[in-house]
């Protein structure tokens, strides 16, 4: 690909580069191992192959059923879930694959509100789920946290088929066994969407839903370093019935993801989830996730004595919510200037937010792949002033544009650079220790471009 598509091949270089030296604390991403992406760029997506396996609607999928059985057992096992989907193209598709499967349109749905956390898939008016079915959201206390005594008397107002546990944007551990009791008492259905927190839940840093939620799903990219994916578990009630009163879930869920929301599995998909989960299960995933919570905690305290009012107070989880309306800056001017200087973080709308959700008033930082970079407690005071001293370099010209000084922005840039050169990311670690020794390895970025696979 360098020889005969130079442009493309370079572009993936940069790509490389960019990770390697940008410190993104994006909340909703996790860099994957180079042989999660291996599985991913393997000659195993060129198999088309509908249908489950040993039940498939095309021939030649021997050694996909193979794949699929392997990430369907490594699900399971590490989530001690009793059944798992592996096939679903995102969280997005497992959640109105459940949605679908549950409840007939015009359905009642409780859900999180977007302006409190919530997911767009869960009854927002910009999903689908707003539109096909009668959503209701429950909102947070004035501390910030979820009103469970709101979400019981919306249940009991509104009788919903399905209460949704999860969230996009919320620092706080999430009482499942609370949801559940909730859901029991109006006779719904709890769905638990674990998307953001799927490793910590994996790693025991977070309580797993698996056993009280009816069904569970989670992406496999944001946490769990997998492929762009989806995943479906349940666990003790995998055999309840289902709206008709006698089909079990775990039937149900099989025909709402094929045929019924998906066709073909991408099965190279498949087989990187496989590679994710076993990498999961790995004590070396487990540390990883501790240095991520308690790092997370380290810079909400760090963030919060330099001034910046963290919502909640702090975090349990990976996540740290700011609201910047007393800063003087927006939440975009936020983004956009901390990424000139090499930080990714991304603007999020903080409960009551006045500005629209392309400007917004808070950002939202995550732990993951500062984590990933051997970046823990210890290191939160320095990500916390580099943050600090972009912020207030920063002059905003307006809700969307601002001004930092050149010189000033070439410096923090450097600050940016030494920390991540200090603390490269995994792959690029491993290639420069000379882990590979086919042509091409040495190079930081053979691995991430595939060449040396
Ligand atoms: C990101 C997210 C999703 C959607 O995940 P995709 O895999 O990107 O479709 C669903 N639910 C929650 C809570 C999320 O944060």
């Amino acid at each position: 690909m360098r020889r005969e598509d130079p442009e493309l091949a370079g572009l993936l270089d940069a790509e490389v580069h960019h990770q390697n030296n940008t410190l993104a604390m994006v909340a909703s991403a996790s860099t994957a191992d180079p042989s999660v992406l291996a599985a991913a760029g393997s000659a195993l997506a060129n198999v088309t192959a509908e249908g489950y396996p040993g039940a498939r609607y095309h021939p030649g999928a021997v050694n996909f059923d193979e794949v699929e059985r392997l990430a369907v057992g490594r699900a399971k096992k590490l989530f001690a879930a009793r059944y798992a989907n592996v096939q679903p193209h995102s969280c997005s598709s497992a959640n109105l694959a459940v949605l679908s499967a549950l409840m007939a349109p015009g359905g009642t749905l409780l859900g999180l509100g977007l302006d409190s956390g919530g997911h767009l898939t869960h009854g927002s008016p910009a999903s689908v789920t707003g539109r096909h079915y009668r959503a209701v959201a429950y909102g947070l206390d004035a501390a910030g946290r979820i009103d469970y005594d709101q979400v019981a008397d919306l249940a009991a107002r509104h009788r919903p088929t399905v209460l949704i546990a999860g969230a996009s944007a919320y620092p706080r551990t999430l009482d499942f066994a609370r949801f559940r009791a909730i859901a029991d008492s109006v006779g719904a259905y709890l769905l638990a969407d674990i998307s953001h927190i799927a490793g910590l839940v994996a790693a025991g840093e977070h309580p797993s839903p698996v056993d009280h939620a009816h069904l569970t799903t989670t992406s496999t990219y944001k946490q769990l370093g997998g492929p762009r994916g989806g995943l479906i578990l349940s666990g003790r009630d995998h055999r309840a019935p289902g709206p008709d009163g006698h089909t079990p879930l775990f039937r149900l869920m099989q025909r709402a993801v094929f045929p019924q929301n998906q066709g073909t599995p991408a099965p190279a998909a498949i087989a990187a989830k496989a590679r994710a989960f076993a990498l999961a299960a790995e004590p070396a995933f487990a540390r990883t996730a501790h240095r991520t919570v308690t790092g997370a905690r380290a810079l909400a305290a760090e963030l919060g004595r330099l001034g910046y009012r963290v919502l909640t107070g702090g975090t349990d989880n990976h996540m740290v919510l700011l609201d910047l309306r007393d800063t003087g800056v927006t939440g975009v001017v936020a983004e956009r200037a901390l990424e000139a200087c090499g930080i990714l973080v991304n603007r999020n709308r903080i409960p009551d937010d006045t500005r629209p959700p392309l400007v917004t008033s808070g950002i939202r930082l995550g732990c993951n792949i500062l984590a990933q970079r051997g970046l823990g407690p210890e290191h939160m005071a320095r990500c916390a002033a580099l943050l600090h001293d972009v912020l207030t370099a920063t002059t905003p010209l307006n809700e969307t544009e601002f001004r930092i000084d050149p010189q000033q922005r070439a410096r923090l840039r450097d600050r940016v650079h030494a920390l991540c050169a200090r603390h490269p990311l995994p792959y690029a670690a491993a290639v420069q220790a000379g882990a590979g020794r086919r042509a091409g390895a040495g190079r930081p970025d053979a691995l991430w471009t595939g060449v040396d696979l």
